[in-house]
């Protein structure tokens, strides 16, 4: 029984949600803003439209909830930062990492 998402099946340590790493979902498309110092790569996705781009999600370091997650958020209709939102992933370790995309991608 995990005592953070109450689902008896659920098994996932903060362990292993930080060695997973960000991850993306499978609709990513492509790389709208490069890493600066302070802010991560955004991405566009298929289907969506592109007000906003969005980060990959970051395992929550502060959080001892391995389900917590955080994305940066950049809007693009304005351009200025929306800053970061809070998630939680249900299994982080089904999704696709942002290292595997990037490594296909050909981007970094
Ligand atoms: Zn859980």
């Amino acid at each position: 029984m995990c005592k953070f998402c109450e689902n008896s099946n659920c098994t996932l340590t903060k362990q292993q949600a930080l060695e997973h790493g960000a991850i993306i979902e499978d609709n990513v498309y492509h790389i709208m803003r490069v890493a600066t110092d302070s802010t991560p790569n955004t991405y566009s996705f298929k289907d969506m439209p592109c007000y906003d781009s969005l980060s990959a999600l970051f395992p929550h370091e502060s959080d001892e909830n391995p389900h917590a997650y955080e994305r940066f958020i950049y809007d693009e209709d304005e351009n200025c930062s929306k800053d970061w939102e809070y998630c939680e992933v249900q299994n982080p370790l089904s999704w696709n990492t942002e290292e595997e995309f990037i490594k296909i991608m050909g981007v970094n």
